[in-house]
């Protein structure tokens, strides 16, 4: 064997060992899905019990949304992540600020900002999905009260609650956080409270929810059993799963990274939102379109996380950079399809070929696009030379 040959089995015996050293993340992003079509999805939270406000920032979104079509004539969607309830501070003040009492999305009060959603809802441009029957762990907020007068203040305020101003680490749901690090949630509790939201959505909505975001991205296996025996579907993700609030406030305790098109081993479906847009914080609509072309060329739908307090902060300027966002998206990508986040678990775990490529050249040039996330991976195909055959697959784009 001449010395040239033997140089070469050399480099290919090193490739194929830094492709077994990772062949787990490999492996993972070759079976995830990789879209036929460019997809967008607006994933909007923390709507519902709240302001009133909300009632105008509702439907002129809707207006908005409707205005806007992609190629097979289908209006924009955004999805609303629904808050079922907030505090109701005139009662809770009445029993010395010791017992906690709700204000719930049905109450009379929130006639308007139920009626928009629902107009919303109807037209076809807002999807509902569960975020909480409240934006925080009721019994942590009322022992956090006791000892900080500022949540004591927002806790007993007589009008319905802005849940963004508590500090962060109290707007987790799945946890009890009044002292950090948090501590775990009974499994039991945990079972009643996702049984009762799931009630209250269904009472709300006429039909259970299918689609779960949990407040600020913390939750847990056990969170999750439950949302699937009460008829979710689908599970939207940053993608990993943090389970608690650290001594710092922090999101930790990750137990699981997923990507879109995973299974949770109770039988939803994960989808990745990770694309961060913010009009009110200084998100301009290059955000929207640099995300998307990137995900299409990792051929994954774009999950477009955002949040009502744009709405609420600066209605004109957040209305505003959301039409140029999603129009710019569609000239970007002329072929850009909308969808529900349901709608694209669907295609998803029935691998519709409507949807979902089965062209073993798109695939692999798809996957090649997903390789630079994995951590450590694109240096080491830098150092072993193994960058060569995946840049080949890249320019066959
Ligand atoms: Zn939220």
């Amino acid at each position: 064997m001449s010395v040239l040959a033997l140089a070469f089995a050399a480099v290919l015996l090193l490739w194929a060992a830094v492709l077994l050293a990772f062949a787990g993340p490999l492996a993972a992003r070759w079976r995830e899905p990789v879209l036929r079509q460019p997809v967008l999805i607006i994933e909007s939270d923390d709507w519902g019990a709240g302001p009133l406000a909300q009632a105008e920032a509702l439907i002129r979104l809707s207006a908005l949304l409707q205005g806007i079509r992609d190629v097979s004539g289908r209006p924009a969607i955004m999805t609303l992540g629904v808050i079922l309830e907030v505090p109701d501070g005139a009662r809770i003040a009445a029993s010395g600020g010791a017992a906690y009492h709700a204000l719930t999305l049905a109450d009379s009060r929130f006639a308007t900002v139920r009626t928009a959603m629902l107009a919303g809802i109807q037209a076809g441009v807002l999807v509902p999905q569960l975020h909480g029957q409240s934006h925080y762990w009721p019994a942590a907020i009322l022992a956090a009260a006791q000892t900080d007068s500022d949540v004591r203040s927002w806790l007993l305020s007589p009008e319905p609650a802005s849940t963004e101003t508590l500090p962060p680490y109290l707007q987790t749901r799945w946890v009890d956080a009044a002292h950090l690090p948090s501590h775990s949630l009974a499994s039991e509790a945990i079972r009643q409270a996702v049984e009762l939201e799931v009630a209250t959505y269904q009472s709300l909505f006429g039909r259970v929810p299918r689609v779960a975001v949990a407040t600020t991205f913390v939750w847990n296996e056990i969170v999750e059993d439950a949302w699937a025996k009460a008829g979710i579907e689908a599970i939207v993700t940053p993608g990993h799963r943090a389970t608690n609030r650290d001594s710092t406030g922090q999101p930790g305790g990750i137990d699981a990274t997923m990507l879109s098109g995973e299974c949770s081993p109770d039988g939803p479906v994960y989808l990745v939102r990770d694309v961060y847009f913010e009009p009110a914080l200084g998100h301009g609509p290059e955000r929207l379109v640099k995300g998307l072309n990137q995900r299409v060329r990792q051929g994954r739908a774009c999950l477009v996380e955002t949040h009502r307090f744009n709405f609420l902060q600066s209605l004109d300027a957040s209305l505003a950079t959301l039409e140029i966002g999603l129009n710019s998206a569609l000239t970007a990508c002329p072929a850009l399809r909308f969808m529900s986040p349901l709608e694209l678990a669907h295609a998803m775990n029935a691998r519709d070929p409507a949807w979902i490529e089965t062209r073993l050249m798109p695939r692999l040039i798809a996957w090649r696009a997903r390789l630079d996330e994995i951590p450590r991976f694109r240096r080491v195909a830098q150092l072993s030379g193994l960058v060569w055959p995946l840049a080949w697959l890249g320019r066959a784009a």
